[in-house]
């Protein structure tokens, strides 16, 4: 569902709706599997000159993340169960390296495994050559997740 600006817990956005600072979730009750974006955020994140952020990558990869029945930052349904426990000694690695300020990453990924995913994949596909310079080991495993023919 594309709001046209950003919009706030109840969903409402317009100039009367308080505290208007989402600009995209994923929904749950009545909006399961179902993705609610701010228009303007949405182009926002895909405006070249913005190279940090993309609230459409982020939402997508929740939902992406959800489709196993969890959203828990490990997305079964991309990658083989030999990886789990690899992957989280990685994104735990790394999150503890974002609250020590020693990542590049952005700190929102150090709230859970489910914000890392989703804050580390917006880094992956907004700045590729970045993110494999300076994190080799979460490109390479994270190319796997999202390489139909790794699989
Ligand atoms: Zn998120």
């Amino acid at each position: 569902m594309i709001y046209p600006s950003t919009f706030n817990q109840d969903l409402e956005f317009g100039e009367n709706a308080k505290d208007r600072r989402i600009g995209g979730m994923v929904g749950t009750g009545r909006y399961e599997n179902q993705m609610i974006l701010s228009q303007k955020s949405l182009r926002a994140g895909f405006d070249r000159h913005n190279k940090e952020r993309n609230t459409g990558i982020h939402e997508f990869i929740h939902l992406i993340d959800k489709m196993d029945g969890d959203t828990d930052g490990v997305p079964e349904i991309l990658m083989k169960n030999s990886y789990t426990i690899p992957w989280l000694k990685m994104i735990h690695r790394e999150m503890r390296r974002i609250n020590q300020h020693n990542s590049d990453i952005r700190p929102y990924g150090a709230t859970s495994e489910t914000e890392f995913l989703a804050v580390a994949s917006e880094y992956f596909f907004n700045k590729p050559d970045a993110f494999e310079k300076k994190h080799p080991q979460l490109f390479k495993i994270m190319s796997k997740f999202f390489d139909e023919k790794e699989k």
